[in-house]
């Protein structure tokens, strides 16, 4: 079985059109699968969309925050909830591809508890590339995980890893040297990036 992780919050405007691939894309995947959407208090029609997935079908789940918590504690809570073998999470802004679910989870059963994606041709701004590939750079050399691309929102776990994280704050951006730490076996994989469709980065 494999579960979904998305965080949301205030994505209305994409949801209906990630919906429509990320579950054909999952139900080929595994026979049994699940989405949890974790609803981090959105202002917008993001929950009576989500309902909507939820009441067509019984696969999908939700999880609703009363204010915004940030990613980091939307990911873990969903991370609780998990049931499945393998967790993977995704954006739910179009940015990540479902498309690309199956061969992060080809990589994984080589025998890798974490794969991250890696947006090697990235499509945001050139502050905020500039800045990741900083942040990437220092975390590389300091800390010993060589990876590309730290803080890509598609990234599958066994459910183990996913279940010994405890993130808040900014915390999500240190998820592979987190979950390095506590002895699991990271590795990278180059994955499709897309432009924000609607709306800005959160
Ligand atoms: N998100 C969230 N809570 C927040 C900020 C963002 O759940 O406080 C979600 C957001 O809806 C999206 C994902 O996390 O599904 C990534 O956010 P965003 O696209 O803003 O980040 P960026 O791609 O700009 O790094
Ligand atoms: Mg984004």
């Amino acid at each position: 079985m494999i579960s979904a992780v998305i965080p949301v919050f205030n994505e209305e405007e994409s949801l209906e059109a990630f919906y429509k691939v990320l579950i054909p894309n999952l139900s080929k995947l595994e026979k049994i699968y699940e989405v949890i959407f974790v609803d981090d208090g959105s202002t917008d029609n993001t929950l009576k969309i989500l309902k909507n997935f939820e009441a067509k079908n019984s696969n999908v789940r939700i999880l609703s925050f009363r204010k915004n918590r940030g990613k980091a504690e939307a990911l873990t809570s969903g991370f609780q909830e998990a049931k499945g073998d393998y967790v993977v999470t995704l954006d739910a802004d179009l940015q990540d591809r479902p498309e690309e679910v199956k061969n992060l989870l080809n990589k994984a059963k080589e025998g890798f508890d974490l794969v991250c994606g890696w947006r090697k041709d990235r499509k945001d701004s050139f502050k905020t590339i500039l800045s990741s590939k900083v942040f990437n750079f220092i975390m590389s050399a300091f800390w010993g995980v060589h990876l590309h691309d730290y803080n890509c929102g598609l990234k599958l776990y066994t459910k183990e890893a996913a279940k010994s994280i405890n993130l808040y704050g900014g915390m999500h951006r240190f998820i592979p040297l987190l979950v390095s730490e506590k002895g699991f076996e990271v590795t990278e994989l180059a994955v499709r990036h897309e432009k924000r469709a609607f709306g800005k980065s959160k």
